[in-house]
């Protein structure tokens, strides 16, 4: 029946997974490299699908609760004068919330019928035709029957069980961070932005939480050599992008640069041929990342494991039937969401001709708000979210 179930990763995409597979009977158990919840981040949207599946899951009141409410997005001058004026308002079902509510919510979610260990790593998998041997890097060996990489754009389990992820990462010439940024530096409910040709920096603030985020997008064509998780030369690398920008962003790079939580990572996307390898198989960013400016990651993490484990249960555990369903009924919404050449084109320009006709765009009457070019871009039609609820067969005594 492949009951015990390993999760390897324990933010949006795992802890949806072992959510959904608790509630069909199964045994999961998520390993965390962190100590504690990953709780930082900026906004990320829940919509579409991934709204029901919140709401099947009993947390999309919480979910509305914490929402964000950004307004949109402010392009300014070196001075901070605003020179074009986004609108993001919501115009229909989807929140904006912050990432770390957002974990924090899923974490409650799954306080019973889960393991959760936090501050270790699967070290090694040894597949045989029964199960899966994993060893930790805490010193543990442990047998599951099936496992699961949801453990990001990075992922240890892709790596084990598919290979180095050079073949997996797809670079979009683009660098980006997160951090903490003082909340007086941006305007309330907006999105504060600055452009140099090739560089954004933002303030993200929203009206209804203390605090602000900023975020910096750089563009660099050829890959750069670091370790991803090495946050000194983080750090290095952000100093040398944005150490000569005007605006604000002398006073924002200073307290990132002090930040404990700075996040800084290649903008990539995971593009793989298959997301399943025997007992083994990816979900959200380890299997599709589709990159922080797509505004999909949290909804393709969400609906992905919702739908994973919806295949499980519907199989009965049947590892190879439901791991090729998971992925037949996922690869299209997978592939539209990666689309994301524009977003980037809007948010990042090269030259300064084209942060002034970015501008233009955006103050213009016909395209006057990113919602409405979304709505305009978004699919017309997607086929409706499973309901495994009706087909499980659940695996527990
Ligand atoms: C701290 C943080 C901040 C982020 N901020 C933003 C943001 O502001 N905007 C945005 O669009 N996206 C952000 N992202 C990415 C976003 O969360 C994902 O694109 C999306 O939600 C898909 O979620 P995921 O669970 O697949 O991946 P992630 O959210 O990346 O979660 C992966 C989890 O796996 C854990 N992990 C990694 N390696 C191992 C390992 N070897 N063993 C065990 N656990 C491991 C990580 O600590 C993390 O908790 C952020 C991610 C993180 C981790």
């Amino acid at each position: 029946m492949n009951e015990r179930i390993l999760i390897s990763g324990g933010s949006i995409a795992g802890l949806t997974l072992a959510f959904w597979l608790a509630r069909y009977g199964f045994r999961p158990t998520v390993v965390e490299r962190a100590p504690q919840l990953r709780a930082g981040g900026n906004g990320v949207d829940v919509r579409d699908q991934a709204i029901e599946v919140a709401e099947r899951m009993g947390i999309l009141p919480q979910i509305r609760a914490a929402g964000t409410d950004i307004a949109g997005m402010t392009f300014v001058d070196a001075t901070g004068r605003s020179l074009a004026r986004m609108d993001m308002r919501s115009t229909g079902d989807e929140v904006e919330i912050m990432r770390g509510d957002l974990a924090t919510i899923l974490h409650e979610a799954t306080k019973d019928g889960v393991e959760h260990i936090f501050g270790d790593s699967i070290q090694t998998l040894e597949q045989d035709a029964d199960g899966v041997t994993a060893t930790f890097e805490q010193g543990q060996t442990r047998r599951f029957d099936l496992v699961v990489g949801a453990d990001g754009i990075h992922s240890t389990v892709r790596r084990l069980a598919f290979g180095p992820e050079s073949r997996f990462l797809r670079h979009m010439e683009h660098y980006f961070a997160f951090a903490e940024a003082d909340p007086t530096l941006g305007e309330n409910r907006w999105v504060t932005a600055y452009n140099e040709p090739g560089k954004m920096v933002g303030i993200y603030r929203s009206g209804n939480h203390t605090g602000a985020k900023a975020n910096f997008i750089f563009h660099r064509r050829e890959p750069l050599t670091y370790d991803h998780r090495d946050t000194e030369q983080h750090k290095h690398l952000l100093t040398e992008a944005f150490a000569n920008m005007s605006w604000q962003v002398p006073e924002l790079l200073t307290r990132a640069l002090a930040d404990p939580n700075l996040y800084f990572d290649t903008l990539a996307q995971v593009r793989m041929p298959s997301w399943s390898s025997g007992r083994v198989t990816l979900v959200g960013d380890a299997a599709y990342c589709a990159s922080p400016v797509s505004g999909c990651g949290a909804r393709l993490a969400m609906i992905g494991a919702y739908r994973l484990a919806g295949e499980l249960a519907a199989t009965a555990g049947d590892h190879q039937a439901a791991f090729r369903r998971y992925e037949e009924g996922f690869r299209a919404p997978v592939h539209r969401m990666q689309q994301v050449g524009p977003n980037l084109r809007l948010m990042v320009p090269k030259s300064g001709i084209g942060t002034r006709l970015r501008n233009a765009v955006a103050r213009s009457p016909l395209l006057d708000s990113m919602a409405g070019m979304e709505r305009i871009m978004r699919p017309k039609k997607t086929e409706p979210l499973p309901d495994y609820e009706r087909e499980a067969v659940h695996p527990g005594p």
